[in-house]
Protein backbone atom coordinates (compact mmCIF):
# COMPACT_ATOMS: atom_id res chain seq x y z
CA UNK A 1 0.00 0.00 0.00
CA UNK A 2 1.16 3.46 -0.85
CA UNK A 3 0.74 6.91 0.87
CA UNK A 4 2.06 10.51 0.50
CA UNK A 5 2.66 12.98 3.22
CA UNK A 6 1.52 16.26 2.55
CA UNK A 7 2.41 19.21 4.79
CA UNK A 8 0.20 22.18 4.07
CA UNK A 9 3.15 24.82 4.59
CA UNK A 10 0.66 27.66 5.04
CA UNK A 11 -1.38 26.15 7.67
CA UNK A 12 2.18 25.41 9.64
CA UNK A 13 3.18 27.55 11.83
CA UNK A 14 6.94 26.08 12.89
CA UNK A 15 5.99 24.95 16.25
CA UNK A 16 8.32 21.96 15.35
CA UNK A 17 6.45 19.54 17.01
CA UNK A 18 6.48 17.56 14.24
CA UNK A 19 9.52 17.58 13.70
CA UNK A 20 10.69 16.60 17.58
CA UNK A 21 7.76 13.73 17.68
CA UNK A 22 9.00 12.07 14.40
CA UNK A 23 10.85 8.73 15.03
CA UNK A 24 12.71 8.89 11.88
CA UNK A 25 13.91 11.78 11.78
CA UNK A 26 12.13 12.83 8.64
CA UNK A 27 11.39 16.47 9.26
CA UNK A 28 13.09 19.83 9.58
CA UNK A 29 11.94 23.16 9.82
CA UNK A 30 12.51 25.23 6.35
CA UNK A 31 14.71 28.27 6.32
CA UNK A 32 11.73 30.09 3.80
CA UNK A 33 9.04 31.68 5.43
CA UNK A 34 5.16 30.78 4.55
CA UNK A 35 2.51 33.27 3.71
CA UNK A 36 1.74 33.93 7.05
CA UNK A 37 5.85 35.17 8.41
CA UNK A 38 6.27 31.21 10.05
CA UNK A 39 9.13 28.78 8.99
CA UNK A 40 7.07 25.86 8.16
CA UNK A 41 8.23 22.06 8.49
CA UNK A 42 9.05 19.93 5.41
CA UNK A 43 10.09 16.58 4.84
CA UNK A 44 14.45 16.96 4.47
CA UNK A 45 14.34 12.66 4.27
CA UNK A 46 10.84 11.84 2.93
CA UNK A 47 12.81 8.22 1.57
CA UNK A 48 13.06 7.46 5.40
CA UNK A 49 8.96 8.12 6.32
CA UNK A 50 7.54 5.12 7.25
CA UNK A 51 3.55 6.74 7.39
CA UNK A 52 3.02 5.80 11.00
CA UNK A 53 1.47 9.52 11.15
CA UNK A 54 2.70 10.85 14.29
CA UNK A 55 3.35 14.09 13.20
CA UNK A 56 -0.16 14.45 11.92
CA UNK A 57 -1.29 13.52 14.98
CA UNK A 58 0.98 15.87 17.05
CA UNK A 59 0.43 18.75 15.18
CA UNK A 60 -1.62 21.55 16.90
CA UNK A 61 -2.68 23.19 13.38
CA UNK A 62 -3.26 20.07 11.52
CA UNK A 63 -0.79 20.80 8.55
CA UNK A 64 -0.24 17.31 7.89
CA UNK A 65 -2.03 14.96 6.10
CA UNK A 66 -1.03 11.12 5.15
CA UNK A 67 -3.36 10.07 2.38
CA UNK A 68 -3.41 6.73 0.72
CA UNK A 69 -2.67 6.68 -2.95
CA UNK A 70 -5.09 4.79 -5.16
CA UNK A 71 -3.69 1.87 -6.92
CA UNK A 72 -3.71 -1.88 -7.46
CA UNK A 73 -4.17 -2.08 -3.11
CA UNK A 74 -7.32 0.39 -3.54
CA UNK A 75 -10.66 -0.53 -2.47
CA UNK A 76 -9.28 -2.32 1.49
CA UNK A 77 -10.90 0.63 2.75
CA UNK A 78 -7.71 1.35 5.29
CA UNK A 79 -6.96 5.09 5.85
CA UNK A 80 -4.28 6.56 7.72
CA UNK A 81 -4.10 10.04 9.33
S1 LIG B 1 4.55 9.93 9.13
FE1 LIG B 1 5.90 9.22 10.82
S2 LIG B 1 7.89 8.83 9.82
FE2 LIG B 1 6.69 10.09 8.39
S3 LIG B 1 7.30 12.22 8.82
FE3 LIG B 1 5.46 11.76 10.07
S4 LIG B 1 6.23 11.07 12.07
FE4 LIG B 1 7.92 10.95 10.57
S1 LIG C 1 3.56 20.40 14.29
FE1 LIG C 1 2.32 21.36 12.63
S2 LIG C 1 2.49 23.56 12.99
FE2 LIG C 1 4.12 22.57 14.18
S3 LIG C 1 5.93 22.62 12.80
FE3 LIG C 1 4.88 20.64 12.48
S4 LIG C 1 3.48 20.99 10.73
FE4 LIG C 1 4.09 22.99 11.53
Amino acid sequence: MTYEHIIDKNRCKGCGLCVAACPKNVLEISGEVNLKGYFPAYQARPEDCIFCAICATVCPDVAITINEIAGEAAGRGKRRG
